[in-house]
């Protein structure tokens, strides 16, 4: 009753703060809006802030911090392969490349603003559409290892993005300047939504793939700043922080990747790692069961005569040491049998080999009826047998001999069509009287076996 009391309100818990944990995070990855809207509605859009080289070190800021986390990122791919960490390698060298130019043409922000204002959302455009085609890629394609370090591939890109910066250029001097930096701007937005949707359609939960859908979150909301800025006013600038914040919130995730799989689709939240390591356990405590199942099976292989299923004679030895120093401690009585099946070989010359398998079966299975459970029969070879009987005197062996002997001599087997009787001629000895080591009781037990033989086969001997 307490159990259950006790769940319920742990699991109601445990659901409120799932909620809570997605609440902060869409609060976290809204706030640069909040930030924005205060701007946009309660501080003069006519404030500037026009300081050249101010912006000048910031990007080149910038520029060091990405090229860096480029080379970092390009490491990781090198190591994992994903196709996803080779278009965020992209996604920063592409950056890097046209974003330079944006801070290098700071200098012409009077007289030719368009090629300082173009830049921007150029690369922030260039870099949502790499993380895009990176999100496509996720988890769904690796690159094999002689494939991932051609250089031929990184040059194309490399020609790729200087062309881009080239058309751009021309662009800056055309007509259509404006109107394209508000189309790049907006598509740089919508293609950083479509990212972040996609990861939520397709349920992404990794940790870094969190990190990733809250810097494309910002890179949509910068160029949402960007999209409501004038040239040097406080939303402008407002915009490029919240670009700058997106973008170390990635390379944080880079960093995280390269310091710990260098992968992006293997780094694990701390719920999937203790899910992880339970189901490791659990696997292992199977295959520890199944590993103790198969010792004590092998242990019994080698224990028994498959024939008869009697203990074979190395089991045998090892119980009757037992026993011995059992009636050692005890000072409890401990006999031993030796039992040779009669003319054995007439069996297997008169009827067949298989038919004296199943006389040596059908002495055994005799024998466990005769005898106490704590009574213990080996075959010691051929048709040659010990029984171990303890708590018992040489007298009560001779009993329970007698009694299996006679039990056997009243047995019909049967093998195919012939039917046939056969006959045991046994030993006894006690530990103690007859011997005080294995050997010498065996010994002597056996000993008496052949004097029976000799006496006309068929009976028990006991002194
Ligand atoms: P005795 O009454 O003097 O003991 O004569 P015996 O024929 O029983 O004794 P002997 O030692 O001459 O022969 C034992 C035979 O047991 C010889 C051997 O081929 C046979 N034998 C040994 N192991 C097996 C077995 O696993 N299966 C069968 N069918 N025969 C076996
Ligand atoms: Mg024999
Ligand atoms: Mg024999």
């Amino acid at each position: 009753m307490s159990i259950t009391h006790a769940r319920e309100p742990r699991d109601f818990v445990r659901t409120l703060s799932k909620g809570y944990a997605t609440l902060i995070l869409a609060i976290l990855g809204l706030s640069p809006s909040f930030a924005i809207a205060y701007l946009y509605f309660f501080q003069d859009p006519g404030l500037r802030f026009e300081h050249h080289t101010f912006h000048e070190i910031a990007i080149g800021v910038s520029v060091l911090q990405s090229g860096f986390i480029s080379y970092v990122t390009w490491r990781c791919y090198l190591h994992s392969g994903e196709a996803f960490l080779r278009w965020l390698t992209l996604a920063f060298l592409g950056f890097t490349l046209i974003y330079g130019l944006h801070g290098a043409f700071t200098g012409s922000a009077h007289d030719h603003v368009w090629l300082f204002i173009l830049y921007g959302p150029a690369s922030r455009l260039t870099m949502a559409t790499c993380l895009l085609a990176a999100l496509m890629t996720y988890k769904r394609q690796v690159i094999a290892i002689g494939k991932r370090s051609h250089g031929s591939y990184w040059l194309f890109w490399i020609s790729v993005f200087m062309l881009i910066n080239v058309f751009v250029f021309f662009l800056a001097d055309s007509a259509w300047a404006s109107w394209a930096r508000m189309v790049m701007e907006i598509a740089a937005l919508c293609i950083s939504l479509i990212c972040v949707v996609i990861i939520i359609a397709r349920r992404i939960r990794s940790p870094l793939m969190t990190i990733y859908a809250l810097s494309l979150l910002f890179f949509a909301q910068s160029s949402l700043s960007f999209i409501l800025s004038h040239i040097w006013n406080h939303q402008w600038w407002l915009a490029h922080v919240i670009f700058a914040s997106g973008f170390m919130a990635l390379s944080y995730g880079v960093i995280q990747a390269f310091l710990t799989t260098r992968s992006f689709s293997k780094v694990y939240s701390q719920t999937e790692l203790m899910d992880q390591i339970k189901s490791e356990k659990a696997r292992a405590e199977d295959a520890l069961l199944e590993l103790q199942r198969a010792h004590k099976d092998l242990e019994n292989l080698a224990a028994i005569d498959p024939l008869t299923g009697a203990a074979n004679r190395r089991e045998f030895l090892a119980r009757s040491a037992e026993e011995i120093s059992r009636a050692v401690r005890s000072g409890a009585p401990l006999a031993m049998l030796m039992a040779d099946l009669d003319h054995f070989k007439h069996i297997n010359d008169n009827y067949g080999h298989q038919a004296g398998d199943k006389v040596l079966e059908v002495f055994v299975a005799t024998a466990k009826e005769a005898l106490r459970p704590s009574d213990f029969i080996g075959r010691l070879g051929g048709e040659e047998f010990a029984l171990l009987l303890p708590d018992a005197t040489c007298e009560t062996a001779g009993i329970v001999a007698e009694r299996l002997r006679s039990m056997v001599e009243s047995k019909i087997v049967t093998v195919g069509s012939a039917r046939l009787r056969f006959t045991v001629s046994f030993g006894a000895a006690q530990y103690g009287p007859d011997g005080t080591t294995y050997e010498s009781v065996i010994e002597v037990a056996d000993s008496r076996m052949y004097r029976a033989k000799r006496e006309g086969r068929n009976r028990v001997v006991v002194q």
